[in-house]
């Protein structure tokens, strides 16, 4: 017998380590779901590659501007051609009974408008963070699903990530003692000619990319929602034309309700590995990476206790069956998702107060 290469060895943990977190009621479950996707760029990608890891998940369609590249994902994802659709076409989803959720993985902006269409042509739908660009199409997207019983989940992949909530986990139990303060930030360098320093395609820079991780992840490890936000943002070089419309740097903080206090900043201009770092009166835990597709790190130091330091046996697209794998029992299960539409519409009213309190219009 050949010996596995680096991919089978690195496919079978995160196939095993999936395997491991399948809900035991879904394992009875003989049915699958079946996702359109829309959208075929970065993120799509890396959720269908995923999808090959969860059993519950099969990729049943998919809608995009370009034909070609639709063919050659169709090709490995034994997608009919009947079931390719462009743009012009999406609305015809209704008629495909393969068809039982659509994953949204467009620019921000169209996430609203293709939700909609999607809870009308009656499908369950998986919406890609942020959730929107503002706080109109959030409502609007929570109550088009509601209308049609139809379940509405935010990507939130991190809300499925064992060490992430691990963390949650330590702090509900107290290990830390009371929350002091949480620092979290994520940034990169933006590439020129992104549609994310389009303001109308984005609603914004990389609060709405990447600070969404560092405000959602303080809200999931404090438990509690901020009662205080004060942000501050700037370009650097105010002739870089990939900052005419949305900002480059932006620092904010929080104050929640039990006295913690958080610090965050996010950039398109310097790189910034997510992380998170929470200190208790018992100790601390940091996570460095905390957000990224693969090699997570988790580390503690209680009072008293040995330390603490653990990597994530998970690689990607690993996170991405979780994701799903979540969806799929919501759906089969007829259960509400941990990160429905509710929770993206908490950090988009969250993130227009802090934009506001940095002075944009
Ligand atoms: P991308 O640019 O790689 O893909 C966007 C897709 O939308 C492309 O296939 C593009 O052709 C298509 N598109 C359709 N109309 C378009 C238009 N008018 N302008 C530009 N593109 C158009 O982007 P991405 O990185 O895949 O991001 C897509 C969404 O997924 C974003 O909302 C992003 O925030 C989110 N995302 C989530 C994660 C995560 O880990 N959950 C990671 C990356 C991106």
């Amino acid at each position: 017998m050949p010996l596995p290469t680096r991919r089978d060895l690195v496919r079978m943990a995160a196939a095993s380590a999936a395997a491991r977190l399948v809900p035991p009621a879904l394992a009875q479950e003989p049915r699958t779901v079946g996702y359109c996707v829309v959208g075929l760029g970065r993120i799509a990608s890396h959720f269908m590659a995923g999808s090959r890891l969860s059993e519950y998940t099969r990729i049943a369609a998919l809608v995009s501007g370009r034909r070609d590249k639709a063919e050659k994902f169709a090709a490995q994802y034994n997608v009919p051609p009947g079931s390719i659709y462009g743009y012009e076409n999406y609305d015809a989803i209704a008629e495909n009974k393969a068809i039982d959720a659509v994953i949204v993985c467009l620019p921000n902006s169209m996430h609203a408008e293709y939700t909609i269409r999607a809870a009308r042509a009656g499908k369950h739908v998986l919406c890609e963070k942020p959730m929107c660009t503002t706080v109109a199409d959030g409502e609007a997207m929570i109550a088009a699903c509601r209308q049609a019983r139809r379940k509405l989940m935010i990507a939130y992949r991190c809300h499925y990530e064992p060490l992430n909530l691990k963390a949650v986990a330590w702090l509900r139990e107290g290990r830390l003692g009371s929350i002091h303060t949480i620092e979290s930030a994520f940034g990169y360098n933006s590439a020129p000619g992104e549609w994310r320093l389009n303001r109308k395609l984005a609603g914004g820079g990389p609060l709405m990319d990447v600070g969404i991780y560092c405000l959602n992840a303080v809200r999931y490890l404090t438990g509690e929602e901020p009662t205080d936000l004060k942000g501050s943002m700037t370009v650097a070089d105010p002739s870089d034309p990939r900052f005419k419309e949305v900002e480059e740097d932006l620092v904010w903080s929080m104050r929640f309700p039990s006295g913690a206090v958080a610090s965050c900043q996010t950039s398109y201009g310097v790189a910034m590995q997510g992380y998170f770092h929470v200190r208790g009166s018992k100790g601390t835990l940091h996570m460095d990476p905390a957000f990224n597709y693969d090699g997570l790190r988790f580390a503690a130091r209680i009072d008293g206790q040995a330390p603490i330091d653990e990597s994530s046996q998970y690689r990607d697209p690993a996170q991405f069956a979780l994701e799903t794998d979540h969806l799929a029992e919501c759906i089969l299960q007829n259960r509400t998702p941990k990160s429905p539409g509710e929770e993206g519409l908490r950090d988009m009213r969250l993130m227009m107060e802090i934009y506001k309190s940095c002075g944009r219009a």
